[in-house]
């Protein structure tokens, strides 16, 4: 990286931020790390210039990185289980994990990578799953594990999570997700909720100890979820 796009990139980087500050996004641990991961380097070079703009940008096989507000706003829904007071997760600092479906490119791994204790990130297309684990390796993130699969069936290993988030739209939240949620945790994905207009909303689903509760949130646009490996 030369010393021109570096400097580019600081300035350019927090117009970003404080455009996200503006949008809504309240969260300053989420706002650190928006301008701590270098966005520039998820995406091909031709499109270096633009990643720091507030969109998503295509990374092969039909797919986009997502759009920074996007993954600012699901990372801070789920913050704000851990900040919250009437929280059913334990206080004391317990190491908390995330399961992320739709690896993509890694940026939104790496966000998460870097607020929380332990990252599953699973991608059905191979190459991405590749490309984005030797990238987040030589960006020396390490607390994350890559699974290749479909992600909509949960954590093969049926391993439990305080934090689901997917960046694929589904038609509904899958139960089998549901059912990898810890009580106390939170699960923040997009759902088709109007299948004819191609409208989506971000759901997020809490499970108590009682059951789980769900509420809708802003309008979204994302790419469709696939099945099988490719
Ligand atoms: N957060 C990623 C988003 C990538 S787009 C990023 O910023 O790069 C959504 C991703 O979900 C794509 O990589 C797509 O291949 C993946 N995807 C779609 N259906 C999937 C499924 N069933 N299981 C796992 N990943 C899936």
């Amino acid at each position: 990286m030369t010393l021109g796009i570096g400097m580019t990139s600081m300035r350019t980087r927090i117009r970003l931020v404080n455009e996200l500050r503006t949008m809504g996004i309240s969260s300053e641990s989420v706002l650190t790390v928006i301008a701590d991961v270098p966005r520039h380097l998820f995406v091909e070079e031709a499109l270096a210039s633009r990643a720091y703009e507030n969109t998503a940008l295509p990374i092969g096989f039909g797919q986009t990185i997502s759009q920074p507000y996007i993954v600012a706003r699901m990372t801070e829904l789920l913050l704000q289980v851990v900040n919250n007071e009437s929280s059913d997760l334990p206080k004391t600092h317990s190491p908390r994990n995330v399961l992320e479906i739709g690896t993509g490119c890694g940026y939104q791994t790496m966000v998460l990578a870097k607020l929380f204790d332990e990252v599953t990130s699973i991608e059905r297309v191979t190459q991405l799953h590749r490309t984005a684990r030797d990238r987040l390796y030589d960006l020396r993130v390490r607390n994350v594990k890559y699974i290749l699969g479909d992600g909509f069936d949960g954590d093969p290993s049926d391993a439990s999570y305080d934090f689901i988030v997917a960046a694929a739209v589904s038609p509904d939240v899958p139960s089998r997700l549901k059912q990898q949620i810890k009580v106390g945790g939170r699960l923040v994905m997009p759902v088709m909720t109007n299948n004819t207009q191609n409208i989506q909303h971000l759901i997020v689903v809490d499970r108590r100890e009682s059951g789980f509760k769900e509420s809708v949130h802003e309008q979204v646009s994302f790419v469709p979820r696939r099945t099988g490996i490719l």
